[in-house]
């Protein structure tokens, strides 16, 4: 039995609390007293800014700082998915497990304690979810690591039988759960049949990339929240993406982010992947290639943001920090720095794994200390000190090495 005390630590509100914690768990928390003094195994915050842990909830590690070896000739995503097709076999076991493991240990550092990284499926192999197993194993006491198999298209019909076999011995060899690009397949409804039909039958939850293009005349996602409303799964579907619901008029976003509400349907942005890839072939008002942020959340969607690529084909930048999409979605995006803190951090743990809120008794005590001002000036900043815990343990200080 564990229980120690972060005493003096600063809420955004400007309080200052004390923060009981048991077993790694929030037990309660209570002002802070300047006459209590701290005891053994007590962290002394020092008047540092508590914040929850930062999440990464779209990633592919499998594919994390590949930029180097492998050239986006378009710069678009078709040139990013066929660069990395026509490279497949340079990929080895250890090759993947070491960029992603360099890649985590990024991501541990900013003050990231959970990831879900899609993985490739090519040609009949399951590679990369076996090698981003065994990488979700080694950092398990560290870092909480999903693995969403990205199946490849087709889907439906005869000719998507691979793809689905290839689904079932995904899940047998360590996906948490399936993904995949419904937008890109012949069929996109016949596929997002066939996803849901697939998670139900492989006892999983649903992560797809969803509309990942400019063209309005893609809007998969209102067929998804349909079948999603009328079956009413008992797994949960996450849509990332969703850009060409940006291009939509007022009125169409507005019916489709309710649908997408009321299907219960969280959505991930990822910004900074969707403005280097879209809008290369508009040179007038280049649409900023976000879904409808403002429709979905007026609707009351579930919607998080998260960085996609890291320094690979899709995307040449990422420092694995999520405050990067947090900087994105207040500029570009027009969130205020709080709601755009809280889509990289509470709402993603709430999202995928269903922790309680930050600080409520039972939540876990993962959390970042810092001596930042505000929530807006630790973004804007985006080098000031992290001191990271998990389960009330300090796991990474930036003063170390
Ligand atoms: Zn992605």
């Amino acid at each position: 039995m564990t229980s120690n005390i972060i005493r003096n630590a600063r809420l955004i509100d400007g309080s200052h609390i004390d923060v009981h914690l048991h077993e790694g768990l929030i037990e309660k928390t209570v002002l802070h007293q300047p006459t209590d003094s701290p005891g053994a195994g007590d962290i002394d915050a020092d008047g540092q800014l508590l914040l929850p842990t930062l999440a990464e909830p779209h990633a592919h590690l499998d594919k994390a700082f590949l930029a180097e070896r492998i050239h986006n000739p378009t710069g678009d995503l078709l040139g990013a998915i066929h660069a990395v097709h026509a490279n497949a076999h340079t990929l080895t076991f250890e090759d993947i497990v070491e960029r992603a493991s360099r890649a985590v240990m990024l991501y541990v550092k900013n003050g990231v304690s959970r990831i879900r990284s899609h993985a490739d499926t090519f040609d009949g192999s399951t590679l990369q979810v076996r090698a981003l197993r065994q990488v979700a194993n080694n950092f398990k006491d560290i870092c909480d690591i999903e693995i969403c198999a990205l199946v490849q298209w087709p889907l439906s019909g005869k000719e998507g039988e691979p793809s689905r076999i290839l689904a079932e011995r995904a899940r047998n060899d360590g996906a948490d759960l399936l993904g995949g690009c419904p937008h890109l397949d012949s069929d996109p409804k016949g596929a997002n049949k066939v996803f849901l039909s697939l998670a139900k039958d492989l006892n999983c939850n649903l992560d797809l990339h969803v509309d990942e293009t400019l063209n309005a005349d893609m809007l998969s996602l209102r067929d998804l929240a349909q079948r999603v409303m009328k079956q009413a799964p008992s797994f949960s579907v996450t849509a990332s993406h969703c850009v060409s619901l940006g291009m939509q008029n007022e009125k169409v976003q507005k019916q489709v982010a309710q649908m997408v509400a009321d299907a219960n349907i969280a959505v991930v942005t990822l910004p900074q992947t969707n403005l280097y890839l879209q809008g290369r072939d508009r040179q007038s008002a280049m649409p900023r290639a976000l879904t409808a942020l403002s429709a979905l959340r007026i609707a009351g969607a579930t919607v998080v943001a998260g960085g996609d690529n890291l320094q690979d084909p899709f995307n040449p930048l990422g420092r694995a920090d999520p405050l990067e999409a947090a900087g994105l979605l207040v500029a570009a995006g027009h969130y205020f720095p709080e709601d755009a803190y809280s889509a990289v951090s509470s709402s993603v743990h709430e999202c995928i794994a269903g922790d309680a809120p930050f600080l409520t008794t039972g939540s876990p005590g993962n959390f970042i200390l810092t001596p930042s001002a505000s929530i807006r000036e630790f973004i804007a900043f985006a080098n000031q000190p992290r001191h990271v815990y998990r389960h009330g343990v300090l796991i990474y200080d930036t003063h170390e090495t």
